[in-house]
Parts: structure tokens; C-alpha cells; sequence
């Protein structure tokens, strides 16, 4: 089995045909994963739960004092009271994503997501035969008001609001927030808002969805322990739901999971109401990150990156290198060993970008820019 260290940064794996740079190591800045340790605290209350005999089923839509606990989390959020009966714990925010998208939609179904977007939503809406629709933003990658509305029809029932945003690193403001709020009460949609990332906000303006009440009985909340908490392989997240579209999503995860790991629970409860200092350590780690990457990325032929304003990713404009962007990411991985991801594979609109998560050391970081530096300066379009 690969180390941790090796999974999270750099790994001696080699795939048969790709010629990764002579100390046969990949740089993986292609996906989302914290590379800090989960905070002590959490692990310990974890592993006390189970040394405690907490190794049964817990109740199915979650501890109830971990419900608790996160209905005050979502409660200061909102600015009003949310119930811990509207709360429901997954198994990370991708079953409640995909909990929430399964109950409400019926196949033909249209759903607006912002172009580009985190590609699990286009996937789920794919399996179940519903279409996912995408909408273009203004030329700094922000929501476009007209162009959405513009792409409502009447099978539309549903708006995807990720905010901070994978890929683009956006932070939406709250006017923003607003006018796509405006649009689904008008045109009675259900919104969607994903907010994993909602810790990650460099510019102190984020506000949550939860915090507009006018969308409050349209609105199906996710978010989860993954991004905040370095606790990507716990596999815990929750949702949000009021009254009657609670029911629908509850019954889904029940049959899908039927309950969520004990002690990952304990685990949520000690991150939700233990210290946060291990939190706004890694955010400022992460922001200091930002700054080399940027910085980094500008500095490469062909390359120009706005700073991200949230989340953990870089989505640098690529087009003056004259490379597409799909095969830049794979020329890259298999010639210089860089894993990152092409921006078409979050939507057409993605084309002559690339998302780099820079949720990895500042050593490996450094390290893949020097090797697209080498690679950009040496290679030509291909
Ligand atoms: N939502 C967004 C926008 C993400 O980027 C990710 C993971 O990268 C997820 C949800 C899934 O997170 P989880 O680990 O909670 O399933």
C-alpha cells in the first residue's frame, strides 16, 4: 500500500508508458485533498468512541448530538434558527449531494449549474437521466444574471450554487447570491447550494446561502468535514433540508446508507465543537500557498492566473501557450509528471484553462511549477 505521504504528494507509481521524470515521482496537484494530518482532537475522539463500545448502528439520520451540533453551525450561518431535525449526516457531502439531486429530480428534468463547475454534479445528473445545463459566467468567471435566467425553461427545476467555487476559486457575493435567489423564487426553482468550502474564503465576504431567507424553503444545503477539517477519508458530511423535501432525501439515504459510521460521528462532533485553531492554521497555510502559486503560475510562459479568492484551486487561463487544455494536463502528466486537470472537464467553458489544487506542500508545489516551467519553455503545442 502507498504511504500517506506518497498518496497525498509525491508517489513512486508508474504507469506503463509514461515517462514521469527521471526520480519517477508525480506531482499531484489534480485533486482536493488537504495535505494536513486531521487535528489530534479528532482523531483522539474518534478512537475514544470506539475504545467506549460506540461500534453499532447509530441512528439513521445521525448522532443526535452531532445533529445538534451542526444545526448550531448552520443556525450562525443562517442568522435564524435551524432545527436539528432538518439536519441529516451522509456519508461525506457527495451522498448528500447526490441524495438531494436523486429526490427531488424526475428524468428530462433541467438543472442550471455555472460553467465550469465541480463535474460530480453533471455526473449525477447524468445518471439519473436528468440534463444539466450549463451557464456561462462573465469574462472574470463570475454569475451572470441575464444568461441564467435566459436558460430557464419549463422543464427547469433546479440551480447549483457552489460557493467558494471548484474550479474557479470564485467567492460569490451576497448581491450575487441574491439575484440568483431572486430568479429561483420567480421561477419557482429549488436551489442546490454546496458550500464545502465555505471556511475557504480569503476575502471575508462569503456569505451562505442558509443566510438568504428568502430561499429558505427552496433550499437544499450540503456541506461536510472533508475540506475544513482535513478529513477527506472520513467519509462525513450533512445536509440541510427543510420540512417537506427532508423527507424525500431522508428516505434516499436510509436506503442508501442506512447510517453513517459511529465513530467518523464522534469524530464530527469534536471537530464542530472542539478548538478551531488547527482551522484557521491550515486556511492560512493554504492562503500562503495561494500566494506561490499565483505567483508561480504567472511567472510561466504563456500562463496568466488571477488570484483565486476561496477554495484550494488555481484555474489559470492557458490559451496563450496555444496548448488545448485536456492535452496540457496529459502531456504534463505523462511528460513531466504534473497531474493536474484540464478545464473542459468541468464544462465547454473550461477550454484554455487548468485547475491546480494547491492543497499540497509548498515543496511539491514549487516543485511541479518548476516542471511545467521546464516543460512549456521546451515543448511546443502540441
Ligand atoms: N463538493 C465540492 C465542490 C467538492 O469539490 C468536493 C470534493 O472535492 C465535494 C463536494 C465532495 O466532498 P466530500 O468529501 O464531502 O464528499
Amino acid at each position: 500500500m502507498p504511504s500517506q505521504a506518497a498518496l497525498r504528494g509525491f508517489s513512486r507509481e508508474r504507469s506503463a508508458g509514461i515517462a514521469v521524470p527521471a526520480d519517477h515521482t508525480i506531482a499531484r496537484l489534480h485533486f482536493g485533498d488537504p495535505c494536513f494530518a486531521t487535528p489530534r482532537h479528532i482523531v483522539d475522539a474518534a478512537s475514544a468512541a470506539m475504545n467506549d463500545g460506540y461500534t453499532h448502528y447509530p441512528p439513521s439520520y445521525g448522532d443526535p448530538d452531532l445533529r445538534t451540533a451542526i444545526a448550531n453551525r448552520a443556525t450562525h450561518r443562517a442568522g435564524r434558527p435551524i432545527e436539528s431535525a432538518e439536519v441529516l449526516v451522509t456519508a461525506g457531502s457527495t451522498a448528500a449531494i447526490y441524495c438531494a439531486l436523486t429526490a427531488v429530480l424526475d428524468p428530462g428534468d433541467e438543472v442550471l449549474l455555472f460553467d465550469p463547475s465541480y463535474s460530480l454534479y453533471a455526473t449525477i445528473l447524468n445518471q439519473i437521466g436528468a440534463r444539466p445545463v450549463y451557464v456561462g459566467m462573465t469574462e472574470q468567471l463570475r454569475p451572470d444574471r441575464d444568461r441564467l435566467e435566459r436558460a430557464i425553461t419549463d422543464r427547469t427545476r433546479l440551480v447549483i450554487i457552489n460557493n467558494p467555487a471548484n474550479p474557479t476559486g470564485v467567492v460569490f457575493n451576497k448581491a450575487e447570491l441574491r439575484a440568483i435567489g431572486q430568479i429561483a423564487v420567480s421561477h419557482d426553482l429549488l436551489v442546490l447550494a454546496d458550500e464545502i468550502y465555505d471556511e475557504l474564503d480569503f476575502t471575508g465576504t462569503f456569505t451562505s446561502c442558509l443566510a438568504l431567507p428568502e430561499l429558505s424553503d427552496r433550499l437544499l444545503y450540503v456541506n461536510g468535514f472533508s475540506k475544513t477539517y482535513a478529513m477527506t477519508g472520513w467519509r462525513l458530511g450533512y445536509a440541510v433540508w427543510p420540512g417537506k423535501l427532508y423527507d424525500y432525501a431522508r428516505k434516499l439515504a436510509v436506503n442508501l446508507h442506512s447510517c453513517v459510521n459511529a465513530s467518523a460521528q464522534y469524530a464530527g462532533l469534536a471537530a464542530l465543537t472542539g478548538p478551531q485553531d488547527a482551522v484557521h492554521k491550515m486556511v492560512a497555510e493554504f492562503d500562503r500557498r495561494r500566494a506561490v502559486v499565483v505567483a508561480g503560475l504567472n511567472r510561466l510562459p504563456g500562463v496568466s492566473c488571477a488570484t483565486p479568492k476561496g477554495a484550494f484551486y488555481a484555474f489559470p487561463n492557458v490559451k496563450r501557450t496555444g496548448w488545448k487544455a485536456k492535452a496540457l494536463a496529459s502531456s504534463l502528466l505523462e511528460d513531466a509528471g504534473v497531474a493536474i486537470i484540464g478545464g473542459p472537464d468541468f464544462g465547454v467553458l473550461g477550454e484554455g484553462y487548468v485547475r491546480l489544487s494547491y492543497a499540497n506542500s509548498t515543496e511539491n508545489i514549487l516543485k511541479a511549477l518548476d516542471r511545467m516551467g521546464e516543460f512549456l519553455t521546451s515543448r511546443k503545442a502540441a
